[in-house]
Order: C-alpha cells, then sequence, then structure tokens
C-alpha cells in the first residue's frame, strides 16, 4: 500500500497528535473560508487524508474513531476491497453514457438486486437517481401519476432533504428551511409516536399517535385526496425516533384501505443499517414504494426508488430519469457495496454493534442522569440528553459532549429537533475494540461535565 492509500488496511487506531484541528487543516480551513459559501458547514473541522475501516485520518496525522459513517454512508467502510475493484474496472470501461440515452447492464444488475433485497415478494421495479432528495422527490411524483391525487402527509420531527419538495417535507426550520420559502403546497405534517416525548406516556404512544395522525388526514385533507403518506421506519435527522411499536402497521393499513401509496424513506436506515436489510422489515412492512441512497454504495453518489410494479410504471414515457442518475462507475460501487454486505453479514455485524453500544449506554445512564433516553436499533443508535429529572433538552450538553468526543479523536454527531441527540452511526465493518474505546471516549466526556 502506498503512503496515500486509505481503506481497509490503514492502521485501526485512535491518535491524536496535534490540537484539534491542527496547522494544516486549519491553513486548510482559512482557504475554505475564503472561497467555499458559508452555508455549508463542517461538524468536525479536520481535512480529511485518507479513511477506512472504522477510522479516518486527517491531513495532520490524527486518527479519529469514526461513529458517523460520513452520515450512515459508509456502511461497508471507505474504499472497501470490492467497492474499489469493481468501480476501478468500470471506470476504465466507461465513465457515462446516460442511462436514458444508452442503457447498460449495470443499472439493471442494480434493480435486480434492489428487487431482491427489498421487502415483499411482489414484482417490483426501480429507478435509479443521485441523492436521496431526488429519490424522495420521484417517489411522491410516481405515487402521484399513479393515484391521480396530490396530497402528501408527512410526520413530525421528518426529515427527507433540501430540494424545494423535501424541504416542504422536511419538519425542522433551522437549519433545513430558514427563508428558504415559499414551499411545495399540498404537504401536511401529522405526528408521530414518539415514546419518550408522548404526553400520555410510552405505553399509549402508538395507539394514540395513530388515531391522532389518521384523524387528521381524515378531517383536514381527506383520505380520498392523499396520493401517499412518507415516513421513515426509524427517523433519521430527527433524533433516531423509533416510532413506538404498532403505528407503522396502523398507518400502513390506513394507506392501504384508502388507495394510499405507502412510501419508506429507508435513506439513512436502509441497507443492513439497523440490522436487518430494511427498517421496515422488523414490523413486517411492505411499503408499495421504498426510497434508498446513503449505505447503498459504499460512498458514491447513487439513489433509489423501487416499489410496485403497476405504481413505478404508471408513469409516462420519459417521465422519469436525469443527466447522471445511475452512473455506471455508482451502479457498479453498489454492486461492490451488496457483495460485501453479504460476504461480510454486515446484519449481523449491526446487531453485535447494538448490543454493544446498548449495554455500555445504559450503565453509562445509571451514573449519568443527563442521558434521558437511548433507543435505535444496529449500527444507528442513540441517546437524548436533558435536564436530569425532566424531559427538558440539553442541546448545550450534547454540544459539550461532542466537542469532547472531537478534541480526544472520536467523530460523533449530533440530530434532533432540539438539537440534543448524540447519534452513532459506525460503519459496520468497525473493530469491536475500536467501538469500545469510542464509548470511553464518550463515557470520560460524560465524567468531564461534571
Ligand atoms: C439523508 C436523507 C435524505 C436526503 O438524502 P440526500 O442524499 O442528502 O439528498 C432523505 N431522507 C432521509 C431519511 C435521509 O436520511
Amino acid at each position: 500500500m502506498t503512503e496515500l492509500s486509505g481503506g481497509p488496511s490503514l492502521p485501526q487506531e485512535r491518535r491524536v497528535v496535534t490540537a484539534i484541528p491542527g496547522p494544516k487543516s486549519q491553513e486548510l480551513m482559512a482557504r475554505k473560508q475564503a472561497t467555499v459559501a458559508g452555508g455549508v458547514g463542517a461538524t468536525l473541522p479536520v481535512f480529511a487524508a485518507r479513511a477506512g475501516g472504522g477510522v479516518l485520518e486527517d491531513v495532520d496525522g490524527n486518527s479519529f474513531i469514526d461513529l458517523g459513517s460520513g452520515i450512515a454512508v459508509t456502511s461497508v467502510g471507505n474504499s472497501a476491497q470490492a467497492v474499489v475493484r469493481r468501480a476501478t474496472a468500470q471506470l476504465e470501461r466507461f465513465t457515462h453514457t446516460c442511462a436514458m440515452v444508452t442503457p447498460y447492464e449495470l443499472y439493471v444488475e442494480v434493480c435486480e438486486e434492489l428487487a431482491r433485497l427489498t421487502p415483499g415478494d411482489h414484482e417490483k421495479k426501480s429507478a435509479l437517481f443521485n441523492s436521496g432528495a431526488e429519490a424522495v422527490e420521484n417517489a411522491v411524483k410516481i405515487a402521484r401519476s399513479y393515484t391521480k391525487r396530490q396530497a402528501v402527509v408527512v410526520f413530525d420531527h421528518a426529515y427527507h432533504g433540501r430540494t424545494n419538495l423535501t424541504m416542504a417535507l422536511t419538519a425542522k426550520n433551522m437549519p433545513y428551511k430558514h427563508g428558504f420559502g415559499p414551499f411545495a403546497p399540498e404537504i401536511y405534517r401529522v405526528p408521530v409516536a414518539y415514546p419518550f416525548r408522548w404526553p400520555t406516556g410510552p405505553e399509549n404512544c402508538a395507539e394514540e399517535a395513530a388515531k391522532e395522525a389518521i384523524d387528521r388526514i381524515v378531517k383536514q385533507v381527506g383520505a380520498e385526496n392523499v396520493a401517499a403518506i412518507l415516513i421513515e421506519p426509524i427517523l433519521g435527522e430527527g433524533g433516531f425516533i423509533e416510532p413506538a411499536k404498532g403505528f407503522l402497521p396502523a398507518i400502513r393499513q390506513f394507506a392501504a384501505d384508502n388507495g394510499i401509496v405507502f412510501i419508506a424513506d429507508e435513506i439513512q436506515s436502509g441497507f443492513c443499517r439497523t440490522g436487518q436489510w430494511f427498517a421496515c422489515e422488523d414490523e413486517g412492512i411492505v411499503p408499495d414504494l421504498i426510497t434508498t441512497a446513503k449505505g447503498i454504495a459504499g460512498g458514491l453518489p447513487l439513489a433509489a426508488v423501487t416499489g410496485r410494479a403497476e405504481i413505478m410504471d404508471s408513469v409516462h414515457g420519459g417521465g422519469l430519469g436525469g443527466t447522471y442518475g445511475g452512473n455506471p462507475v455508482a451502479c457498479a460501487a453498489a454492486l461492490g457495496a451488496i457483495e460485501t454486505m453479504r460476504e461480510l453479514d454486515l446484519n449481523a455485524k449491526a446487531r453485535r454493534i447494538e448490543e454493544i453500544m446498548k449495554g455500555r449506554l445504559t450503565a453509562l445512564r445509571e451514573k449519568f442522569d443527563v442521558i434521558g433516553d437511548i433507543r435505535g436499533r444496529g449500527g444507528m443508535i442513540a441517546i437524548e440528553l436533558v435536564e436530569p429529572g425532566t424531559k427538558e433538552p440539553d442541546a448545550k450538553t450534547t454540544a459539550a459532549v461532542a466537542r469532547h468526543c472531537h478534541q480526544a479523536g472520536v467523530l460523533v454527531l449530533t440530530a434532533g429537533t432540539y438539537g440534543n441527540v448524540l447519534r452513532f452511526l459506525p460503519p459496520l465493518v468497525i473493530g469491536e475494540d475500536l467501538l469500545n474505546e469510542g464509548l470511553d471516549v464518550l463515557e470520560e466526556a460524560f465524567a468531564g461535565l461534571e
């Protein structure tokens, strides 16, 4: 391996050799500030040099334990061997023809895999795109075309992207929507079963939230006007909210009973992230359409809408597409990522991560009553921080804990409508020692608060 190679050969260790950010990162940050738009933020202001396995190395030689995976993207690790091998081979064959001009086999192969892997044994078809937001936009287009209806129902705490339609579908104003209106019409938001914050407590949450959501759809929108109900089976940016058991099946049934297309947005929760290929399998949900992106291609930009053949085919010829959608190099990478998921049984790895993390975090909650809730599944785990003895969100402590972790060489991300959630999305190939060391640092961060 040469000096500049990343990938799985990178030493799997935490190493802090400079202040964070180090001098080279600071120099690059000055150049970034001079030339990159200020609206493009950085969670951890160090510049990446190499990444692989469970670590990310910066330009100053610091090595961070990666508990973010570039936001749930590099589930198979950075520069995973099968991804590099297949994408490199494709780079040398051809880089682009435009799938709408001259199709290629790789595009079809990815759609065949999506038909096999997504829930349900009905006939399925797919269309490929470049980003999650683009997939969500197209899922809505397809649902409207099929139902000849316009309304789209979304949920509190939802995140679906940053384009105009997906901003409208997203719940949180700051930073995603603020000042960017007007937004697309015919979007209706209803409550989600958020057990930790449900007013009457977690026991009644699923039933009451489903009743309230359905009531509002029927009374305020009219079920017969609704094209689609769109939901993340585990809400991502909203703070890894797992809807109380029973909520998703109730909403799914309501959609089926009323001719509404049920769309599962599995862009963050899909592809082994939660210990199953898709998070909706947990309650046996079979969506009509499913959107995927993030973990699908080991870091290359690819996204998809997959769903019932009759729904997907309701769109007129030429109605779906895009210049780059299903780029051949990204498709090759996706086949490499899927191969890796199967070969390494990343679903099992994700479940093992959950076991380790929930054990450690439960012990941590005994010691630190700022931790109000622990939740998530597989390699998608979060803790919600509150002022002790209350449910008052504590965004300040959340930021302080994240900062301590960053200074000590552990990359963690925050999330949540109230900014008080620490979320953990390690590459599913991370070593157990490294994961445990990351959790040691997290514990030190909490201990340092006092
Ligand atoms: C990240 C995300 C999106 C948007 O994906 P982009 O590739 O950033 O456009 C949409 N939905 C969910 C659930 C996501 O996590």
